[in-house]
């Protein structure tokens, strides 16, 4: 059976003047995907966000949301869609349920039906401890779980949320994940994240796509992306055995494929043509050395980042290095 197609861009396009936020977008997410849309500042993701939500008009090019027409039929689109801004506006002085019960009648839900809604999400976020306290004495992560009840009220097909995971301490994150993680795996709904913080989504999300000034530069799995931007870059094995021993060094230096070895701390780095980890394990048995630890490097998002610009800058006279290293520097 195909996949269902849930969000679909073409050509999307939006311009500001002469500034070219968001340039010819082909993008598609599947039911019950969560997509990761990555860039830093400035790379167009609220742009495109706004457009798929109906709240800015594209220059060009159409943006379905389970085959309506974003821009025609913005009413039905909405009716499906649930939208998570970075700073979800609550008040106050009003208490979570409270907010709750608003947001629920301003989608004609009210009443019982309303209020077991209500009490059912606050319970799956975690919240019904803090159910009946000033939204104002939240914390930035029970706000962002308010957030997710707050779009769940009108059970929406789609979900989506813009850096969602700003600002939140490790275990609001790890609950705001979770959430993620269940709305789209037990619920089916899917998520499109639009994020600069590299690390924290990449947990989540099934696949990833680059934005970079506009354009989607790369898009898959985390493992398609590495092989997109692997490319001729080494393949990278951190290895780490006790004791620390020169002869080691010196026989790994040896191995077929290998052509560097790199001292990072008390691990080294071993940069080959392929995949030399079991080679790695028998030569540290063969030394009658402790292998402490032995694993891929390389793979995260943050290094495929930087492998794609620096691929890039090799190949455009590097159009804008410094923001692209401050964005990686700053996600690590
Ligand atoms: P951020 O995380 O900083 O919001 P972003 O990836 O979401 O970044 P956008 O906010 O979509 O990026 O902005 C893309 C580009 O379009 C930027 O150069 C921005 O200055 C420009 N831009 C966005 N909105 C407008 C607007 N209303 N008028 C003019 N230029 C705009």
């Amino acid at each position: 059976m195909a996949e269902e197609i849930m969000i679909e861009t073409r050509n999307l396009t939006k311009r500001y003047g002469e500034k070219t936020a968001v340039d010819h977008l082909d993008l598609t997410v599947r039911k019950g995907e969560v997509f990761g849309l990555l860039g830093p500042n400035g790379a167009g993701k609220t742009t495109t966000t706004l457009m798929l939500t109906g709240l800015t008009e594209p220059t060009e090019g159409t943006a379905l949301i389970d085959g309506k027409d974003c821009l025609r039929d913005p009413m039905e689109v909405k009716s499906i869609v649930g939208y998570m801004p970075d700073n979800v506006g609550f008040y106050g002085d009003l208490t979570g349920r409270e907010n709750l019960r608003f947001t629920a009648a301003l989608n004609g839900l009210e009443g019982p039906e309303a209020e077991e809604r209500i009490q059912s999400l606050l319970a799956r976020t975690g919240l019904l401890e803090a159910a009946d306290l000033k939204v104002r004495a939240y914390s930035r992560g029970m706000r962002q779980r308010l957030g997710v009840a707050d779009v769940l009220v009108k059970d929406p097909k789609v979900i989506i949320m813009d850096e969602p995971t700003l600002g939140i301490d490790p275990e609001g994150m790890r609950q705001l994940l979770e959430l993620i993680r269940e709305m789209s795996k037990k619920e089916h709904r899917t998520i499109l994240i639009s994020s600069h913080q590299l690390y924290q989504v990449q947990q989540v999300c099934d696949r990833m796509g680059l934005f970079v000034e506009g354009r989607l530069a790369a898009c898959g799995t985390l493992e398609e992306l590495a092989e997109q931007t692997r490319e001729g870059a080494p393949v990278l094995t951190e290895i780490k055995v006790e004791p620390a021993d020169e002869g080691f060094v010196r026989l790994i230096k040896e191995l077929e494929g290998v052509y560097s070895v790199g001292r990072e701390g008390s691990r080294l780095i071993v940069g080959s043509d392929r995949d030399v980890g079991n080679a790695l394990a028998q030569a540290a048995l063969d030394c009658g050395l402790k292998l402490v630890s032995l694993r891929p490097c390389g793979n995260d998002l943050d290094d495929i980042y930087q492998r794609y610009f620096e691929k890039a800058g090799h190949e455009d006279g590097n159009r804008d290095g410094s923001k692209i290293k401050r964005f990686i520097s700053r996600n690590r």
